[in-house]
């Protein structure tokens, strides 16, 4: 089998990796990068051209934002996710298309991308041609899975993003069952230094930072992703405010994040069991919770913004690169007595990276500004950290080769030096190829 890379490869962004035998051409993954300007994967149309399918591992647009640039240049094959990838995917995908609006995506391929969309389950391996292809829960997003490839003689597994610890929301990675000679690793945290503190520890750390603001009558930013991130932290907040711990105050919930709550709950199926029984055995729904307040119009923000009281308000987007939170974000940002949590991944050259950075003096629609509220990181990632990542591959038996992509060059590199005492291990380039 032969692993060409089209993106990902020395980077966080476009993933788009190819595995081809000799009669088949599948594509894990098809992303798009954001960030100042939106860079594709680096395919030729010939290749597009030679596409015998392609395999999603989860709804995230940096793996599956190319699928309707594929499918407006002629792309006429399938498509093949989970049932949450393709529904948070559509959602996901309908706002990279509002915000960007692409010149190269037309109607009629956003039409054949939805035709061309086929369910996968988690664990039943199906064919494709001369490859067997598995799903495997990779607990990173609902949805979002490992994927194993086979041709028979060799078996490549690919991580897309994934984490092995078990959330309020999510079973970690099902590492247990995957079988494979050559990984294709994210390393989103690879370096040696990415240790993630311990999850209850951050939790109660989180709950002080929020505490302390709400206490003196100050409003709490949390930017998230609308997938994944936001969930966790709203059942969080909400365990808090129901336990007593956190005084009662309004949770505004603002931006997709709503509808793509709706779509986890009724495939509350692919989360963790404990929480499919909390729902089933009692009356309480926290998908549902009256914690929290849906800001479903436009005109509610001013009056959030403006009012006396203390809150708290969890709204897209996660890197502060758009969205309803650059709204909240200006309003909010001069008052000292207020905060920003920082909650999930920020990716170098966005505002929620300055932030993080301690940059405080920014520009916003083109004037300068002070921004004088705290701001606070929490580490609830949903991906793998080092030690994580470690154990991933140490406990694939027979693993022979490791790719490793989907990370910074410098944590990619870092993460390679471990990898290289006991694998074959490599960084690829982009549009490198390599034969396993
Ligand atoms: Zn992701
Ligand atoms: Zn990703």
């Amino acid at each position: 089998m032969k692993i060409s890379f089209f993106g990902a490869a020395g980077e966080v962004g476009r993933s788009c990796i190819m595995v081809s035998t000799k009669n088949t051409n599948v594509l894990l993954d098809s992303g798009v990068k954001l960030g100042q300007k939106i860079e594709f994967p680096k395919l030729d149309d010939d290749i597009v051209k030679s596409l015998d399918g392609i395999f999603i591992s989860h709804a995230h647009i940096d793996h599956n934002g190319f699928l309707p640039h594929l499918y407006s240049s002629g792309y006429k094959g399938n498509f093949f996710a989970t049932k949450p990838t393709i529904e948070i995917g559509n959602v996901m995908i309908s706002d990279y298309i509002r915000i960007s609006n692409p010149v190269d995506v037309t109607k009629k391929g956003l039409e054949e991308m939805s035709k061309h969309a086929k369910i996968v389950e988690y664990h039943k391996e199906f064919r494709l041609r001369d490859l067997s292809i598995k799903f495997i829960p990779a607990g990173h997003i609902l949805g979002s899975a490992l994927i194993e490839i086979s041709d028979g003689k060799n078996r490549i597994a690919y991580t897309g993003d994934i984490s092995l610890n078990r959330t309020r929301l999510l079973d970690g990675a099902d590492i247990r069952s995957v079988r494979a000679d050559t990984l294709i690793t994210e390393s989103t945290y690879g370096l040696k230094t990415d240790v993630f503190p311990n999850e209850k520890h951050t939790s109660q750390n989180m709950l002080k930072s929020i505490k302390d603001t709400v206490q003196i009558g100050g409003k709490v930013i949390v930017p998230s992703f609308a997938v994944g991130r936001a969930q966790e932290v709203l059942f969080l907040l909400d365990d808090y405010i129901n336990s007593g711990v956190l005084p009662k105050v309004p949770v505004y919930v603002d931006g997709m994040i709503n509808k793509v709550m709706r779509i986890h709950r009724h495939n509350v199926i692919y989360c963790r069991k404990e929480l499919q029984s909390k729902i089933l055995m009692s009356d309480y729904d926290p998908f549902k919770s009256p914690n929290f307040v849906v800001v479903e119009k436009k005109s509610m923000r001013n009056k959030i913004v403006n009012d006396d009281e203390s809150s708290i308000i969890v709204t897209t987007s996660g890197m502060l690169t758009g969205g309803p939170v650059m709204f909240y974000m200006s309003k909010l940002a001069k008052s000292s007595a207020n905060k920003m949590l920082l909650v999930g991944y920020q990716a170098v050259g966005t505002l929620g990276r300055m932030f993080q950075d301690g940059v405080r003096d920014i520009f916003l629609n083109g004037s300068e500004m002070k921004v004088e509220m705290n701001v606070d990181t929490f580490h609830l990632s949903a991906h793998a950290d080092r030690p994580q990542l470690e154990r991933l591959m140490g406990s694939i038996k027979g693993l022979r080769n490791v790719f490793i992509v989907h990370g910074e060059i410098t944590k990619a590199k870092d993460l390679k030096e471990y990898a290289s005492k006991k694998f074959e291990a490599k960084v690829p380039l982009i549009k490198e190829e390599h034969e396993i």
